[in-house]
């Protein structure tokens, strides 16, 4: 099969704020280049950056600083992250909220004195999260969406990235391979330089947040290009996914922090209050402790009808609650529940891959001519990821990737493909078109869920993983030779599902590898088998390659365990 021939200076993965930041920086850069944005859903209408709720942390205030965020920044994140990844966080989200307001066209709640309102989120020192209500994310990307229509910028839509094809000599990117979803056609774009910016997604586990249109392909084809990944173990739960049945989408969906923090409880199935025996701070406390006293609860199964535990508010006061959470109490009416005056069932939901591509702070990766930026990079966050700082992970390292492809292109040539790479992939593209008794997928899915939920999920143990690894690569087996109702191409939801679940399972096995790397409890990963936290001063973070797993150190180039950034703290 040979698939259609596209050329494009940039091409660029994904169109949430990494993607479409990239985007309108490389234009802006170089308007003469010819940049396409390609991606799998429409165009500003997929992804998870459109779902942000809470806001953008950025250090605006005078009373706050950048040393202040990048101090919260690495302690939340248990001084695992990249310090000078997370430092150009820092100071460069400044730089991208100033551009979001005043050249992109983005309005931010504001205070009576005119300055920009910035709002109490968890694990920060300073109240500095920036919003617009309880919509950040649509301001954000229809202000970016808007302005990448208005310029001559290529669009892929519903266009499937399946392979990073490299060139000839294996040592460069020459390109991506795609399916078409609208005709189930081959497509392959050359392009001189590329961003990988699907936004990862741990969408492999039974209750999950992000879009369904996220399904870990950039880093399972990041796997397959031989990359390395590194913290892959640190997957973040929300404690209050709702709870609905199985027939529903709303089904893992959050119900907001602020619930807890209005000083909602958390009660059992025997309607009983827990918290309060895990933690002093009770409800209040981080979302990895909320998350996994709740877990610890549903596995003595006291839990309620749908298997997770009830949030309830009546005790603030209907009204109150009504008025407050106005957002969420319309959502759990959708789902016949009343939060306001009742109780809701919840679930601990999988939220965020603070995992990724290694990556340097210009945005390049391994692969010369592959960049990487927003959810699917690494080492921004280290163990755990401060709410707020996600969408500013985005955003400002899209920016960064897109000036520096539009430096990195004036260099560079097209190069020629991989033929033998590109037939590969399309091969096994096409695999389950191979005729073979009909079943549905639903079984191999549920099992993911399950094995990803019970042994890969919020408690971990040694034999938990070791079992869930195989289970993983028998599922893996049971996919390859699983075959599709229809050889229908266009439009075959049921084809990119099956390649969904090729992405999930591939990078399912990365977690559970780097969970059984690391014989410790940090941030997002808790071991039951080892509680404890190691020595802070002798971190080192996961990374898989080709399947091996390695323990790097982490470079403290900025601070050390023990020290401070900070002035006049003790
Ligand atoms: C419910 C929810 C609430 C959140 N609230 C906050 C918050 O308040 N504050 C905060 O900082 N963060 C929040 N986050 C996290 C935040 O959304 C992400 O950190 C960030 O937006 C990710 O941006 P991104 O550009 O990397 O990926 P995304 O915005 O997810 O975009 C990924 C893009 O890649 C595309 N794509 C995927 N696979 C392919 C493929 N194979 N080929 C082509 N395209 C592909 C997708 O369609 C999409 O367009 C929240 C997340 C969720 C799910």
């Amino acid at each position: 099969m040979v698939p259609k021939a596209l050329d494009s200076d940039i091409l660029i993965l994904g169109s949430g704020g990494a993607g479409l930041f990239a985007a309108l920086h490389a234009h802006k850069a170089s308007p003469q280049l010819s940049i396409t944005v390609a991606v799998k859903g429409l165009l500003g209408k997929c992804g998870c950056t459109r779902m942000v709720q809470g806001g953008y942390n950025v250090a605006l205030a005078r009373e706050d600083s950048i040393e202040r965020h990048f101090m919260d920044t690495i302690q939340g994140g248990a001084w695992l992250a990249d310090q000078e990844l997370a430092w150009k966080l820092v100071v460069l989200a400044i730089e991208r909220i100033r551009e979001l307001e005043n050249e992109l066209g983005c309005f931010f709640d504001r205070n009576p004195d005119g300055t920009v309102h910035q709002k109490a989120f968890a694990g920060q020192t300073f109240d500095r999260t920036v919003h617009k209500g309880d919509l950040t994310g649509i301001e954000i990307i229809n202000r970016l969406a808007e302005q990448v229509w208005a310029r001559d910028i290529g669009r892929l839509e519903e266009h499937r990235a399946v392979e990073l094809i490299k060139d000839s000599s294996g040592k460069s990117i020459a390109g991506v391979l795609f399916i078409d979803m609208r005709t189930g056609e081959y497509v392959f774009v050359r392009a001189k330089a590329v961003l990988l910016a699907t936004g990862g997604g741990p969408t492999m586990y039974r209750y999950h947040t992000p879009s369904g249109d996220k399904t870990c392909d950039g880093l399972a084809m990041a796997l397959r290009a031989g990359l390395p990944l590194r913290d892959m173990e640190m997957v973040q739960f929300h404690p209050t996914g709702l709870l609905a049945g199985a027939h529903t989408r709303m089904t893992g969906t959050v119900l907001e922090e602020g619930l807890r923090g209005a000083g909602g409880h958390l009660l059992n199935g025997a309607k009983e209050r827990f918290m309060p025996r895990y933690d002093p701070k009770a409800e209040r406390a981080t979302r990895d402790l909320v998350s996994r006293a709740m877990f610890t609860e549903m596995r003595k199964g006291n839990t309620s009808p749908h298997g997770g535990l009830y949030i309830s508010m009546s005790h603030l006061g209907a009204e109150r609650v009504a008025r407050e959470f106005k957002g969420m109490v319309e959502r759990c009416a959708d789902c016949g529940f009343d939060l306001a005056g009742g109780m809701v069932e919840v679930v601990p939901t999988a939220h965020y891959m603070m995992g990724g591509v290694e990556f340097a702070p210009d945005c390049t990766t391994a692969l010369p001519g592959l960049f990487v930026a927003g959810e699917d990079s690494g080492g921004v966050h280290g163990a755990n990821r401060l709410g707020g700082n996600g969408v500013a992970n985005s955003t400002v390292f899209g920016a960064v990737a897109g000036d520096e492809m539009a430096a990195w292109v004036k260099s560079a040539a097209y190069r020629e493909p991989d033929r033998a790479a590109i037939e590969a992939a399309i091969e096994f593209c096409e695999r389950p078109f191979r005729r073979g008794p009909a079943a549905s997928l639903e079984p191999l899915r549920e099992k993911l869920y399950g094995v990803m939920w019970e042994k890969v999920g919020i408690l971990r143990d040694a034999a938990g993983l070791l079992e869930a690894q195989a289970d993983l690569n028998a599922l893996d087996r049971a996919l390859d030779a699983w075959s599709l109702p229809s050889a229908e191409r266009a439009f075959n939801l049921t084809w990119h599902d099956w390649l969904n679940l090729k992405s999930l399972v591939a990078v399912s096995r990365s977690i559970a590898l780097a969970a059984a790397a690391r014989r410790e409890s940090r941030g997002a990963h808790f071991r039951t088998d080892f509680p404890e936290s190691g020595q802070l001063e002798q971190s080192a973070f996961t990374s898989i390659t080709d399947g091996t797993i390695t323990m790097k150190p982490v470079a403290f180039t900025r601070v050390s365990p023990g020290q401070t950034l900070l002035r006049n703290v003790a």
